[in-house]
């Protein structure tokens, strides 16, 4: 895809762009998300992250067809739900997810979870190996993975993984799986930038100052971090004047100070399921 000028973009091991800044649909009804979408696009957003089991992604797709924005303006992610996960489960649920966005081809196929109790991801990856060979998903990644589950998809697999989307914000910032990936050309994505409203940024030392040095909220400081660090961010909102704001953050960089005071505010302060866990 094109990214927009004015945007940020990283580029994927198989020499596509990735706008690094995209709207997350997480818990977004279907009624609400097709308005929030359209809103989004155009707004500028060019990245819009789903999964199949947020049941939103035919408001996905409806909102993508009124924009009428050209297919290769746009990024487009889902995600294999751990269910479907299988060598032959797995092609059907891209097609029902293709079917219900819309659209020949997504830009980003991920396996949600590794889901090890279910011991179906290096099969699901070898599909996933497949879809992208037939066209079905541009690249292909995984979610959730830990150095020990992306090891078993390296090892029977030919295709590296193009993105590993973990949970990530200030306060837990997953430094040791990226130093893992960072050598096999895994972009790291982050979910949960703004730790899910879970804890208050504003407690985050020296974060308040930061934003009121540049004349942003704490929300754009954190986003802006997440942009330097060489990550992809996509932060959830149903509020319009929130997607604006979150938006607003190619307009100011942080110094190196200021990095590495965020940097500093790692707490392996996990907020969401342990990737072990995310057995469902
Ligand atoms: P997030 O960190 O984006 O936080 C969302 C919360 O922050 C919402 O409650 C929202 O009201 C609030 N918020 C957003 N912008 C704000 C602003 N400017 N000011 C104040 N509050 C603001 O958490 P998330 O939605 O869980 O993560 C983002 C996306 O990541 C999801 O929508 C989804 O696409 C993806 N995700 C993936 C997984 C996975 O397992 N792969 C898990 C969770 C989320």
């Amino acid at each position: 895809m094109k990214t927009p000028k004015d945007q940020l973009s990283l580029t994927l091991n198989t020499s596509d762009q990735i706008p690094q800044l995209g709207l997350g649909v997480f818990k977004v009804d279907d009624d609400v998300c097709e308005q929030i979408v359209l809103d989004a696009l155009e707004i500028g957003y060019r990245h819009i992250d789903t999964a199949m089991i947020y049941r939103n992604e035919a408001a996905v797709g409806r909102a993508i067809a009124q924009s009428g924005i050209p297919r290769d303006e746009l990024f487009i992610t889902t995600k294999l739900w751990n269910a479907d996960q299988g060598e032959e489960t797995t092609p059907v649920a891209l097609q029902t997810s293709l079917d219900l966005l819309g659209l020949d081809f997504v830009d980003l196929y991920l396996i949600h979870w590794p889901a090890p109790l279910r011991d179906k991801s290096v099969a699901s990856w070898l599909a996933l190996e497949q879809l992208r060979a037939a066209g079905l998903a541009k690249a292909i990644g995984v979610s959730n993975f830990e150095p020990e589950h992306l090891e078993q998809v390296l090892e029977a697999g030919s295709v590296v993984p193009a993105i590993n989307q973990v949970e990530l914000h200030p306060a837990f910032q997953q430094r040791e799986l990226r130093a893992f990936q960072e050598p096999l050309g895994i972009i790291t994505e982050a979910w949960g930038p703004l730790g899910q409203g879970k804890y208050e940024l504003s407690e985050l030392p020296g974060l308040t100052e930061i934003a009121e040095a540049h004349g942003k909220s704490i929300q754009q400081i954190v986003l802006r971090w997440h942009l330097q660090e060489g990550l992809v961010v996509f932060p959830k909102t149903v509020r319009k004047e929130r997607l604006v704001e979150n938006f607003s953050v190619f307009d100011f960089v942080l110094s190196e100070q200021e990095m590495a005071a965020l940097v500093a505010m790692d707490a392996d302060r996990r907020v969401g399921t342990h990737p072990r866990d995310g057995n469902w």
